[in-house]
Order: C-alpha cells, then structure tokens, then sequence
C-alpha cells in the first residue's frame, strides 16, 4: 500500500486556500465594521440637511461650522442642499484609523465614496473651526483650511462619486478628484494668479509631492472651470494629460 501522503504542490494548495478563506473572512468583518459606524459613536446631532454622530460632545457652534460649510458647497455644481450627508467626528484616533480605510489617523478627513458615503473627520476644536493637527505645528496653509474646508472637501469627494460612480478612485486622475474637492472646500478663497506664479517659480507648496498640499490640483481644475469655461461635466468626460496641463499652466499668458 502506498503511505498517504500529500503531494507538496497539493500541500501548498491547500494552506493557499485556507489563507485566502481566513482573509477573505477578516476583510468581510472589516467592512461590515465599517459600514455600520453608528452603535460606536455615542453622541449624535443633526442639522438642516446635516446627520453628526460623533464619540464626543458636540458643542452647539457646529452650527456656524455648517453654515460655512453649505457655504463653500455653493461653489460645486453638484451639490444637492435636499440629500443627506452623514458626518462622523472622531476624536479618538482609533476611530479615524479604522473608519478612515487607509490605516493612517494623520489625515484631515476621509469619505467612503464606495460603499456609504460617510464623511469622518479628525479629532477637531468645533468651537474655533478647526481641525487638530495630528502633530506638535500647525496644519500648512490653516488660515484656508478650517474645519469647514475639510467637511466641505470630503463631501464633495462623495457627490462627485454620486455623480460619476462609486470607482471614481479607479477612473479619474487624482489631480481631477482632489483638485476639485479642494476647489469646493476652499469656496472660492484662492488667488488664481499668484498660485499660477509661484507654480510657475516652482514653489514647494504648489508641489503636490513635496508639500502634500492640494493648491497645485486645485490650480489645474481651477484652469479649466474659471479661466478656460469648461463645465464639470466637459472636465470629466474628457480630462486633459496632468503633463499637458502642466505646460499649459506655465506658458505665460
Ligand atoms: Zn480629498
């Protein structure tokens, strides 16, 4: 009689399949976890078209905070004042870390735009509209970047994805994603000249990579709605080569 051992290759197989049915069964837990962030978030608000939960407090002057923010949304044509926003402020790093889907608690906020399209803001001072930074100095360009601007950037990170569709992430370049976002988020504070000068001076803050800010994105989509009259929907349909953009951008005008 033979022994009853396995073949190797089979041997390999099978802990394969056993380690993708484990993962396969973590990563199914993770986003039943976080698609239901509710029941975690003890307290919760709501205003206007606005629905808050968040694991604090929060103080009546939220309502200034929204003011300004629907604000800034007037500056996106596809904001719709009628649909609800969720809005999750977690103060708890843990919470941002784990809702945030990126495993990161540094960044201002995130929004899920494939499944809920919740927003989840960082630990902030609702009161001073502001977001705490994550470190010991303050968030670069703060005095255009409050609380509002980082509510008002993550929910139109979810109406463009109610608009083009849940991969947008896949479809579209990031300078046009991001761009726009902090194009609404900003609600018309950026002076489009001097941004295009220091762009064109090869400034760090209108270096995306170098500076991790938004403004050179921002400038581009800013090109082409404000200087060129191209409406959202023509900038989608058919967005312009970043590099191309970029020459353009720097020919003097
Ligand atoms: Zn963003």
């Amino acid at each position: 009689m033979r022994p009853r051992t396995m073949h190797p290759a089979r041997r390999i197989a099978r802990a394969l399949k056993t380690g993708i049915a484990g993962l396969f069964a973590v990563a199914t837990l993770y986003l039943l976890v976080c698609a239901f962030p509710k029941p975690v978030f003890a307290y919760r608000s709501t205003y206007q078209n606005y629905q808050m939960w968040s694991d604090q407090p929060i103080p009546g002057e939220i309502t200034d905070v929204l003011d300004d923010v629907t604000r800034r949304l007037r500056t996106s044509s596809l904001h719709d004042r009628e649909m609800p926003v969720e809005i999750f402020f977690c103060n708890e790093p843990w919470r941002l870390w784990l809702y945030g889907r990126a495993f990161n608690a540094r960044m201002g906020g995130v929004a899920d735009v494939w499944l809920t399209r919740q927003v989840f803001i960082r630990a902030s001072d609702i009161p001073a509209n502001r977001i705490l930074p994550p470190g010991p100095r303050p968030i670069a360009d703060a005095a255009q970047r409050p609380l509002s601007y980082f509510i008002a950037h993550e929910i139109t990170h979810s109406d463009v994805s109610r608009a083009f569709g849940r991969t947008v992430m896949l479809r579209y370049p990031q300078w046009l994603l991001e761009g726009y976002a902090d194009y609404v988020g900003k609600g018309g504070d950026f002076d489009f000249e001097d941004n295009r000068a220091r762009f064109m001076a090869g400034a760090w803050e209108l270096d995306r990579d170098r500076s991790g800010l938004y403004r050179e994105y921002h400038l581009k989509v800013a090109y082409l709605l404000d200087k060129k009259g191209w409406t959202l929907q023509q900038v989608f349909a058919n967005p312009p080569d970043e590099h191309e953009l970029d020459a353009r951008l720097r020919v003097n005008p």
